[in-house]
């Protein structure tokens, strides 16, 4: 089993053959297509996968999960938005696209294109596939400290809305 820092190339069929675990910490920091959702510094990524083969169905499959934390910007007030990621992981091994049309639903094929397969590739898929369509806070945080209005500046009245113009004219004709 390797703890702690966690390797950065695997060999995903060897692996799977040898039923082996990976459990350890990465920098967010270092999985670059996750750059913009990195916020404060030193977020770790936390990850515990275990390779093996299923004899029964043939599969070699990787399973755990992975967690983290990464800062995503409110669509509704433009402030930072803290996005905890728990997300579990269940993928079998595929060597051809058409083999990853037959899996079953709850498993997502992981397509293996060399012999060795980098770690972070693996983790920035997994974690970008936990991203909300539209980031909100449940409840954001307080607005923008109102200006107050500056003393003889008139507050827009209801006589100032085109609309409310429009109409007190229909009145008078
Ligand atoms: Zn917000």
């Amino acid at each position: 089993m390797n703890s702690g820092q966690l390797p950065l190339y695997i060999e995903p069929r060897k692996f799977a053959d040898q039923d082996t675990r990976i459990e350890g910490k990465i920098a967010l920091s270092s999985l670059s297509r996750l750059a913009d959702y990195q916020g404060a510094s030193n977020t770790q990524v936390e990850v515990h996968l275990r390779f093996y083969h299923e004899i029964a169905s043939g599969n070699r499959l990787v399973t755990g999960n992975i967690s983290t934390e990464l800062e995503l910007e409110c669509q509704r007030c433009l402030e930072p938005l803290k996005f905890p990621v728990h997300t579990t992981v269940n993928l079998i091994m595929v060597w051809s696209e058409e083999q990853s049309e037959s899996l079953p639903e709850s498993h997502d094929p992981w397509l293996i294109t060399e012999d060795k397969m980098s770690v972070p590739a693996l983790l920035e898929d997994e974690i970008l596939l936990t991203l909300p369509v539209v980031a909100l806070h449940d409840e954001c945080p307080a607005s923008l400290p109102v200006v107050p209005e500056p003393e003889g500046f008139a507050q827009p009245k209801a006589a100032d809305n085109p609309f409310a113009v429009l109409a007190s004219l229909k009145k008078q004709n």
